[in-house]
């Protein structure tokens, strides 16, 4: 495959982008280093790079672009709202809508407020935790990826794992200790924290279904657990369903399990691909927000009428009949054939699959935490990551990340990708 001019382009952005990229999960280095691909193209379910080759897309930007690229409703919303400006710096009746579409959808969410992203989400519903409760301390699990503000850098997932960097540089030690790290899925470890230090948490912050070190359900009972021993202690729940928003059903996970925090962050696909992040919760703790509260959060651009107009346009998209239904089917119709295939060729694999969301580790052992997900041997998944782009499927460039399926995926990419991934079986060497 000639990359040539993503070699040469990456050259350059080595001199003046630290890395050659904007978001450290887009480097290459945790699949044997090298120029990542440029893309310059994207439709549907595929990308085009700068030299010409197409690939069928499964990173989905890691997991905005649900409806594919530039789905039509999602574009003429963008143009429609572009010609009359992108930004006023004054409340609009579109965010109203959208707040009350998104507050039908996830109850729980009884008053919201938008942000420009996901760290600014999470980040902003640790401070009101702490804030209505006066406390400082938060949980969280290790592994579970929150963004990048200070506070959640401390034992986070995919990203920074992929690099081998547990605790990012620059995060003074004194934050670090108001941050009690457990194992995901371990409801003894949980208790145990909760005992010792109870008394003085804030709020236990959790990916409700874990995204961030590949796709990990909860354990049944888990997240009742969490809920109970948590307001036992005097501490509110914090959802971050910033990946999982919309991704597994037509609302937030938390309606799926049937079990409701009192804050919740969105992000990602609520954009429609444009920069966004939501926090929401009871009216209660909400009314600590400025203006109305004490609790200071603001944003130049939060609310902007584009991404409101794209968010609007995708989650309305997400609702026409079997949606969720065909994402499903493709999944298991994908992930039924990457188990049999690799039980052909003797590569050893655990599929973690919610609906049209999966991750495949090289292990022969269950997956669920992230002790496991380490366990998963990277060279492996270095060696088929390299074999699929070669065949043309694009998948995120860390063990840790997911496939993700879009509306715009066909039987025929399927069926494409399952070829592409014997082929790539095939030449493996575990
Ligand atoms: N929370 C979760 C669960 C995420 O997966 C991410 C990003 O991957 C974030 C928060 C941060 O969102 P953003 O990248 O929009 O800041």
């Amino acid at each position: 495959m000639n990359i040539h001019r993503s070699e040469h382009l990456y050259k350059e952005a080595l001199d003046v982008i630290v890395g050659g990229v904007n978001s450290p999960s887009r480097s290459f280095r945790a699949v044997g280093g090298g120029a990542p691909i440029f893309m310059k193209k994207a439709r549907g379910a595929y990308f085009w790079d700068e030299d010409g080759n197409r690939y069928i897309d499964y990173l989905a930007a890691f997991g905005p672009i649900i409806l594919g690229h530039a789905h039509p409703a999602v574009t003429s919303a963008i143009m429609e709202t572009a010609v009359n400006g992108v930004l006023y710096g004054t409340p609009t009746e579109k965010e109203v809508r959208f707040a009350q579409l998104l507050r039908r959808l996830i109850p729980s969410m009884e008053q919201i407020r938008f942000t420009n992203s996901g760290t600014e989400a999470v980040m902003t519903a640790i401070r009101l935790a702490r804030a209505y409760t006066g406390r400082d301390k938060i949980i969280k699990f290790a592994g579970c990826y929150h963004g990048h503000s200070d506070l959640v850098l401390v034992a986070a997932g995919s990203g920074p794992s992929t690099l081998g960097i547990p605790d990012s540089a620059g995060i003074p030690a004194s934050i670090a200790q108001e941050v009690i790290t457990v194992p995901y899925n371990h409801p003894d470890a949980l208790k145990e924290a909760i005992d010792a230090w109870g008394d003085q948490v804030a709020a236990v912050l959790v990916e409700p279904l874990v995204g961030n070190f590949g796709i990990v359900p909860p354990a049944p009972g888990f997240l009742e657990q969490v809920n109970e021993w948590a307001h036992q202690a005097g501490a509110l729940v914090i959802y971050d369903e910033v990946i999982t928003a919309f991704r597994f059903h037509y609302g937030g996970v938390q309606t799926l399990f049937n079990v409701e925090p009192d804050i919740t962050a969105l992000g990602k696909i609520i954009g429609g691909g444009l920069p966004i992040g939501a926090y929401g919760g009871k009216r209660e703790i909400m009314e600590k927000v400025a203006p109305t509260g004490p609790m200071y959060q603001a944003g130049t651009m939060a609310g902007n009428p584009l991404s409101i107009s794209a968010g609007m346009a995708c989650i309305q998209t997400l609702s026409l009949p079997g949606t969720y239904e065909r994402l499903d089917q493709m999944g298991k119709e994908l992930c039924d054939a990457i188990s049999m295939l690799a039980e052909k060729y003797g590569i050893p694999v655990t599929i973690n699959r919610v609906g049209g969301a999966f991750t495949v580790y090289f292990t022969d052992q269950p997956v669920v935490d992230y002790q496991g997900a380490q366990a998963a041997d990277g060279e492996l998944f270095a060696q088929f990551f390299r074999l699929l782009l070669e065949e043309g499927v694009y998948l995120a460039p860390s063990k840790y990340e997911a496939w993700f399926l879009t509306t715009a995926h066909t039987d025929e990419d399927i069926q494409f990708t399952i070829r592409a991934v014997e082929r790539a079986f095939k030449k493996m060497k575990p």
